[in-house]
C-alpha cells in the first residue's frame, strides 16, 4: 500500500488505542476504516456484534468535518452518543425526542468545529431544513462522511423496511465527494443487491465478515406438544446454568400473551413484547430487559433490531420464521459476549403450512411471490437438514464451512431413509380422498383408523385405506411435514390445510423418482431412549 494509506492506518490504530482503548482492530475493521478515511465509499457486512459502529466513528474522526449517521434506531442513537461523549468525542443528535432550543444549538455546534459526529433519524435528514444544513456544510467542507447504519431498512421486501431510506440515494447526488458507508449485519446476497441498487453503491468496495456465530448451539425440534417442549428446554437450561436472559418469538401478537403469562405462572420472569401494546408498555418492557438480569422477553418480531444486550443466552423459536436471514438475525440476538448461548426452534407441519399459504394468498407480484417461496423453501431445507445446520446456515451466506460440533445434528446425527414408499401411499391418499383432507385424514386413511370421518366418507374402502400400518403415527406425521416441505404436496389454508398434489409428485407416484427423509429431527420426548425416532 501507497505511504499515504500506510500513515492513515497508524493514524486509525492511534484513535482505535487512544480514544477507544482497545489494543487492535478485529476482523477487516482496520482495512474498512482506512477505506473510508481515504475517501472511499463501503458496504459493509459484519454479523450483529461484529463492531461496526467503530467502522464509521474512526473514519468520521480522522476527517476533517462532522461525520453524519443515518440510524432509524432513536434509543441506540442515544446509546452510543452517551458512549462516545464518555470517551471524549464530541457527538450528538437530532431526533423527534429534542426541544427546539436544543436542536437549534447542536446546529450552532455544527458550524462551529464542536462536532465530530451527528447522529440523525432518516425521517428528519429528509426535511428542508437538514438538507440546507448539509448544504451549508458541504460549502465550507465540513462533511467528513455518511454513515447509513441498518441499511438493509431499504429493502423493501424485508422486514425492517423504511421507506425513507429509499431517498437516501440524494446523498450520493447532492454529495458526490463525501465518503458514504453503509453498513448491515444482513447477508443474503438479494437484499445486499437490493441495497447496492438502491443506495447508489455501485462503486463501493463490499466488505464481507464471516458470519459464523460459533458460540451459538442451533437445535431444530419436531413441534409436537409445543409449550411441554418449551417448558422442558427452559427447565433444561435453568437447571443447568441458572436463571438467564432469553428471547422467545412468537408469531402472533395473542400467542405472545399467551406464552408470556402461562410462563409466568410456571415461575419464569416473562415479559410481552409486540407492536400492539402501546409505546409506553413496549418501551418500560424493553428497557427491563435490558437492564434487569435474567428475563425472558416473550416477543414478536417487533422486537429485537438494535437490542444490544450481550448476555442473552437463548433466542427460541416458537414458530417458523419468515426466512434464514430472519432467523439468523433472531437468534443473533443470542451471546453477543462470545458465551456459549442457544438457538432453540420448534418446527412443525402447521407452520409449513401458515407459510407457504401466506405467500400462496398474498396479493404481492408474482415475482415476489418466487422470491418469498424461495426463501421460505431455504428455511424449510435448513429445518429438515440431515447436514450441520451451521454450514447449511453459512452456505445460504455463501460462505463454506466444515460441520461444527456444536449443532443438534453434528452432536446427535440424524438417519437418512428411504421414504419413497411411505411418500407414495400419503400421495396417493390425497390423491384418492380428492385432495380436499388434511394431514391428519391422510394419515387416519393411510394407517387404517376407521373412525367415523372415514367411514362417513367411505375411505376405509379406498385401496390406500391401512397400507402404512407398519409406521407410527409420528413417523407419518413427520413424512407428511418432509412432502409439504420439500414440495410434493400443497397445503391449502382456505381448505384448512388440505393437502394438494404437486407438479413434483407426479414422479413419486409413478416410481420414477426416490424420496430420501430425515427420521426424526425429533428427540420429541427426551433423547432418553437415543434412537429419537
Ligand atoms: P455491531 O454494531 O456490529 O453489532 P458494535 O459496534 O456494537 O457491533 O460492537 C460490538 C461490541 O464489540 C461493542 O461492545 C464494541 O465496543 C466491541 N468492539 C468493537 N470493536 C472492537 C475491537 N476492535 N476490540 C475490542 N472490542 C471491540
Ligand atoms: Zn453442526
Amino acid at each position: 500500500s501507497t505511504p499515504a494509506s500506510g500513515a492513515l492506518a497508524d493514524q486509525a490504530l492511534h484513535v482505535l488505542q487512544h480514544i477507544f482503548g482497545y489494543p487492535a482492530f478485529r476482523g477487516r475493521q482496520g482495512e474498512i476504516v482506512s477505506h473510508v478515511a481515504g475517501g472511499g465509499d463501503a458496504l459493509v457486512l459484519m454479523p450483529t456484534g461484529g463492531g461496526k459502529s467503530l467502522c464509521y466513528q474512526i473514519p468520521a474522526l480522522l476527517r476533517h468535518g462532522v461525520g453524519i449517521v443515518i440510524s432509524p434506531l432513536i434509543a441506540l442513537m442515544q446509546d452510543q452518543v452517551e458512549t462516545l461523549t464518555q470517551a471524549g468525542v464530541k457527538a450528538a443528535y437530532l431526533n423527534s425526542t429534542l426541544d427546539f432550543s436544543t436542536v437549534q444549538q447542536i446546529e450552532r455546534q455544527l458550524f462551529t468545529g464542536e462536532l465530530d459526529m451527528l447522529y440523525i433519524a432518516p425521517e428528519r435528514l429528509m426535511t428542508d431544513r437538514s438538507w440546507s444544513l448539509l448544504d451549508r456544510l458541504e460549502e465550507t467542507g465540513k462533511l467528513a462522511l455518511f454513515a447509513i447504519d441498518e441499511a438493509h431498512c431499504v429493502s423493501q421486501w424485508g422486514h425492517d423496511f423504511r421507506p425513507e431510506y429509499l431517498q437516501l440515494s440524494a446523498l450520493h447526488e447532492r454529495y458526490p465527494a463525501v465518503p458514504r458507508i453503509a453498513l448491515t449485519a444482513t447477508a443474503d446476497h438479494a437484499t445486499r443487491d437490493e441495497m447496492i441498487a438502491r443506495l447508489g453503491l455501485g462503486e463501493a468496495r463490499v466488505f464481507v465478515s464471516s458470519f459464523d456465530r460459533p458460540n451459538i448451539r442451533y437445535t431444530v425440534v419436531e413441534k409436537d406438544t409445543p409449550k411441554r417442549q418449551l417448558l422442558a428446554f427452559l427447565s433444561g437450561r435453568r437447571k443447568e446454568y441458572g436463571v438467564e436472559a432469553g428471547i422467545i418469538y412468537c408469531l402472533s401478537r395473542k400467542k405472545v400473551e399467551e406464552t408470556a403469562e402461562w410462563l409466568s405462572g410456571e415461575g419464569f420472569a416473562a415479559l410481552p413484547y409486540h407492536a400492539g401494546l402501546g409505546t409506553e408498555v413496549r418501551a418500560a418492557n424493553q428497557r427491563r430487559f435490558l437492564r434487569e438480569d435474567g428475563l425472558i422477553m416473550v416477543a414478536t418480531i417487533a422486537f429485537g433490531m438494535g437490542i444490544d444486550k450481550p448476555d442473552v443466552r437463548f433466542v427460541a423459536h416458537l414458530d417458523l420464521p419468515k426466512s434464514l436471514e430472519a432467523y439468523y438475525q433472531e437468534t443473533g440476538r443470542a451471546g453477543r459476549d462470545g458465551e456459549p448461548a442457544e438457538a432453540w426452534m420448534t418446527y412443525g407441519l402447521q407452520d409449513v403450512v401458515l407459510q407457504r399459504s401466506r405467500i400462496d394468498d398474498s396479493t404481492a407480484p408474482e415475482e415476489q411471490k418466487r422470491l418469498e417461496a424461495q426463501k421460505l423453501n431455504a428455511l424449510l431445507a435448513y429445518c429438515e437438514t440431515p447436514r450441520c445446520r451451521r454450514v447449511v446456515l453459512l452456505d445460504y451466506f455463501g460462505e463454506a464451512s466444515q460441520p461444527c460440533g456444536n449443532c443438534d445434528v453434528c452432536l446427535d446425527p440424524p438417519t437418512l431413509w428411504d421414504g419413497t414408499d411411505a411418500a407414495r401411499k400419503l400421495l396417493s391418499a390425497a390423491y384418492r380422498t380428492g385432495q380436499r383432507f388434511g394431514a391428519t385424514h391422510l394419515i387416519d386413511v393411510v394407517r387404517g383408523k376407521a373412525n367415523p370421518k372415514i367411514k362417513e366418507y367411505g375411505h376405509d374402502q379406498l385401496p390406500t385405506f391401512g397400507v402404512g400400518k407398519d409406521l407410527d403415527e409420528a413417523v407419518w406425521k413427520s413424512v407428511a411435514r418432509q412432502l409439504v416441505a420439500g414440495g410434493y404436496l400443497r397445503a391449502e389454508l382456505a381448505e384448512h390445510g388440505a393437502l394438494k398434489l404437486t407438479e413434483a409428485a407426479r414422479p413419486v407416484l409413478k416410481g420414477e423418482r426416490t424420496v430420501e427423509m430425515r427420521r426424526a429431527t425429533v428427540r420429541a420426548k427426551s433423547s432418553s431412549s437415543g434412537s429419537g425416532s
